[in-house]
């Protein structure tokens, strides 16, 4: 079912409208006329989780246009192919990476921040009507377009493991590739998703992962995911005992406990403060008396993603993958999943767009 930018198809479409924060989603279902460009793909979406970022918005603390499409964590099979896009992708198991670059600006080639593309298009974070409206995982179908990198998934990568691969693993695979071979003992401030990725995948690299959040049961997972140490503060630490810090606590308020653990020339990676209340109470002196350096983190490149999926089929059997996404919702429950991801028991909570009210869960 390939099609070139002459051939069209009609397409049933169901999607979840976010209409404002505060408001229910509504579902919309129609029929679109598929026009794909030639490096363009259709993916039917079978699994999508709620990002932080999608939480952010729901509840008003992130500005997205609205009405929207939200969800760009996610994973689905190729229906539609553009005529430029190999073949080979069709009928593929999939994910893809959350931004759309145009490989041609100064961000793309000369900067390798391709997520800093000067014509950036982001999935879940636009106007619903925009390109044809298939433009965010909460939805059956999404429209990946020609800047987009497709990966396909591993038999032993499960939807739930790859979900949520496209925006926390990738961008926590990018965060750690800032170490060198002298940053051993490393601080993880924070343990939702991103802190967890970190530990395992920092016990992959042979380093020491420490691991700070106040909340119990995310020590626990953090513990069961390769961290070293886990603590409720960092006050037990020895000052000058870190090669490292890693923010991804979402709070300023940590980053004076992690200039006290650094060692001298030590490096403080920010990858959490992604925020406009994120002003730091540090002092120039305190950074230039210990040699820092401070580095902001965000998002990432497709070979993060790549890289991502990769240590997901290497560590399928390593970690308990199914303890971070709840079973799935359908789609038309949208609602009930984003109430069940704000009482933050999972790390992710699953949404399955294929999955028809009759087979929802249970509560
Ligand atoms: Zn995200
Ligand atoms: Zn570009």
């Amino acid at each position: 079912m390939q099609s070139d930018n002459l051939g069209k198809t009609i397409l049933p479409i169901s999607r979840m409208v976010f209409e404002g924060a505060g408001r229910p989603f509504r579902l919309d279902t129609r029929s679109v006329e598929m026009a794909l460009g030639p490096r363009d793909a259709l993916v039917a979406v079978t699994l999508a989780t709620i990002c932080g970022s999608d939480l952010h918005t729901y509840c008003g603390r992130r500005s997205t246009p609205s009405p929207a499409v939200l969800g760009h964590e996610g994973v689905g099979h190729v229906v539609q192919l553009g005529a430029e896009r190999d073949p080979a992708l069709l009928g593929k198991r999939v994910t893809w990476t959350l931004a759309d670059s145009c490989g041609h600006c100064a961000a793309c080639n000369e900067w390798t921040l391709p997520q800093k593309c000067e014509r950036l298009f982001k999935y879940g974070h636009a106007a619903a009507d925009e390109r044809l409206g298939l433009n965010g995982c909460f939805a059956s179908h999404l429209h990946l377009q020609d800047g987009t990198k497709i990966i396909p998934l591993p038999d032993v990568v499960t939807d739930a493991m790859a979900a949520p691969a496209n925006c926390a693993l990738a961008t926590m695979v990018n965060v750690l590739d800032v170490l060198t071979d002298t940053h051993e003992e490393i601080l993880i401030q924070g343990a939702g998703l991103l802190g967890i990725y970190g530990a395992c995948l920092l016990q992959a690299s042979g380093r020491r992962a420490h691991v700070v959040d106040p909340e119990p049961s995310r020590r626990e997972l953090a513990s069961i995911f390769g961290a070293t140490a886990t603590y409720a503060t960092s006050a037990s630490i020895p000052s000058q005992s870190i090669d490292a810090v890693i923010e991804v606590a979402g709070t300023p308020a940590v980053i004076a406990e992690g200039v006290r653990v650094l060692r001298p020339g030590g490096l403080y990676s920010l990858a959490g403060l992604v925020h406009p209340e994120s002003s730091l109470e540090l002092t120039g002196e305190t950074f230039i008396r210990k040699c820092l350096t401070m580095i902001g983190l965000h998002n990432y490149a497709p070979a993060h993603l790549q890289r991502g999926i990769a240590f997901l089929e290497q560590h399928a059997a390593k970690y308990p993958w199914d303890r971070l996404v709840s079973s799935p919702h359908p789609l038309t429950a949208l609602d009930a999943a984003f109430a069940c991801a704000q009482d933050r028991r999972w790390a992710r909570v699953a949404i399955a767009p294929g999955m028809t009210n009759a087979s929802k869960l249970s509560p």
